[in-house]
């Protein structure tokens, strides 16, 4: 059997490219290296992504000297440096470097949210459970996969989805979408009684470290909205989805 064809590692995903490329920012060019502490602490955290369950080649999935090629990458790359880096980065790294190359802080937040995310056992194995529809996994989130995920866990969290309807219905008598004002039971009678989705507002990095879902956090809305939000994640609030559809508030 041909091993080496059959033992090929996944390409990097976003969330990686984002975790490597803060690290890069952070370093000299001569700490770029498999030996270097912060690279290795870097392999290990990469490693408990819940990004790729299928790993044909268990022993070399992004080790230390992985990582210190991956860095080398971005030198290639940066127009800053002048020195000789490793020519065979991806379009994506390429892309996400530019992406990030003036925004380093909002970098830095999104990486460290990430991290706090996987250096949570219990809630990195809550993440690999969700399940994304085919759709879902076409789409890019600036924030990457990780933190996609950890906001459809938030948003899924029973307790706290009912006690937002309750209060909705508490303060206006009806569930009615927050962006469409639709209204499952009004269509369907008994059967739409009490559905309505929730929609977590807030880009997960935006906050300080992982926080508790605030009410106000929370949206309702129905399934269409609550689909288009996801597409236009990055950019679209519940005002902007309003003002595509044509509803005047
Ligand atoms: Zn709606
Ligand atoms: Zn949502």
């Amino acid at each position: 059997m041909n091993q080496t064809t059959s033992k090929r590692n996944p390409k990097w995903h976003r969330d990686e490219i984002i975790l490597a490329l803060d690290l890069y920012f952070k370093l000299e060019p001569g700490q770029i290296h498999g030996r270097n502490p912060a690279v290795i602490e870097l392999s290990e955290v990469i490693n408990r992504l819940p990004i790729f369950d299928i790993r044909p080649d268990a022993e070399k999935f992004r080790n230390p000297n992985g990582v210190g090629l991956k860095l080398s990458n971005f030198l290639a790359i940066d127009p800053n440096y002048h020195g000789k880096g490793m020519e065979s980065f991806s379009k994506l790294d390429q892309a996400v470097f530019y992406e990030f190359n003036h925004k380093r802080e909002e970098l830095s937040r999104i990486a460290n949210t990430i991290r706090q995310t996987v250096s949570n056992p219990q809630l990195r194995l809550k993440l690999y459970e969700i399940q994304e529809e085919p759709e879902e996994e076409l789409l890019e989130f600036r924030e990457g996969r990780v933190l996609y995920k950890l906001h459809k866990y938030k948003e899924r969290d029973s307790k706290l989805v009912l006690l937002k309807k309750t209060q909705h219905l508490k303060k206006y008598g009806s569930l009615d979408c927050e962006s469409c004002d639709f209204n499952f039971q009004v269509k369907y009678g008994d059967l739409g009684k009490g559905y309505i989705e929730c929609h977590h507002q807030v880009p997960l990095y935006q906050y300080e470290g992982i926080q508790q879902t605030r009410l106000d956090d929370l949206a309702l809305v129905c399934s269409n909205c609550h689909r288009m939000l996801h597409r236009g994640m990055d950019t679209l609030s519940l005002e902007e989805l309003r003002k595509l559809a044509f509803i005047t508030p």
